[in-house]
């Protein structure tokens, strides 16, 4: 029986998520709910994380090590630094990165850390699922390096020095670490946004108008890639 595990970051990313599932029996553990799911044979586990790279590595790990998810998707929201991407796109990261992670003092490049690698590659069995849901209905998937931080991007400046230093084509806080985590433990992970704003001055008034229809958006992508899942 298939363990797949779905992670958002915020409440907004997950209840469209759940309204999409039959009933959800509830599991309390680490401060957070997990929502497990049975649904056409399979086992889903479906959980907010709470933001930051911190929070999301925490929740993918419990899914791994505790529920025993086999597949790991996170679902979300992001700002769009690629000025080919607006308000409501889908985009697939390709392989994620940590903007934040800075030893250059050393030596090291932006956003290396000894041991592990600049880019964390998401799953191309995932990815290719989530490319034939496009195709099949009619969706425009774009791709790309999705990088992130523990800080909501709301500037010309930062946003272009993200795009220079790490060619990024979004910006969110959650997905390199939930990579991390299941490139650590050998899980396949499939990293999928959309946008809610363009990581500028603006961002924030962005962020609040369209979290909600973005969300919407991105949960129902993933429900059509779980029904190719199980
Ligand atoms: N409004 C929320 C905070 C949202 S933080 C509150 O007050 O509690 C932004 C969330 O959306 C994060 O989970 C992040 O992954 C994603 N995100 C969307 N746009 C972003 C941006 N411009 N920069 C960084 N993260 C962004």
């Amino acid at each position: 029986m298939i363990k797949i595990g779905i992670i958002g970051a915020m409440e907004e990313e997950i209840t469209p998520i759940l309204a999409l599932f039959p009933q959800a029996q509830e599991i309390a553990l680490g401060g957070n709910v997990f929502y497990h799911i049975a649904y056409k044979g399979a086992e889903i586990y479906v959980a907010y994380s709470k933001i930051g790279k911190v929070h999301s590595a925490i929740t993918a790990s419990t899914m791994i090590l505790r529920f025993g998810c086999e597949k790991v998707i996170f679902c979300g929201v992001a700002g769009g630094l690629d000025t080919d991407l607006a308000v409501g796109d889908l985009l697939l990261g390709s392989k994620l990165c940590q903007h934040d992670v800075d030893i250059s003092a050393f030596g090291h490049p932006l956003g290396f850390i000894p041991e592990s690698r600049v880019f964390i590659e998401t799953d191309e069995n995932l990815n290719a699922i989530a490319r034939q849901v496009a195709l099949e209905s009619n969706i425009t998937l774009k791709e790309g390096i999705i990088a992130s931080g523990d800080a909501f991007i709301h500037s010309k400046e930062k946003k272009q020095w993200i795009i220079e230093n790490f060619g990024a084509a979004a910006v969110e806080m959650e997905g390199a670490s939930v990579a991390v985590v299941c490139d650590s433990f050998k899980v396949p992970c499939c990293i999928l946004r959309s946008i809610s704003d363009s990581a500028d001055g603006a961002a924030d008034v962005s962020f609040d108008e369209f979290l909600d229809s973005s969300a919407r958006i991105g949960a129902n992508f993933v429900k059509q890639m779980i029904d190719r899942l199980v």
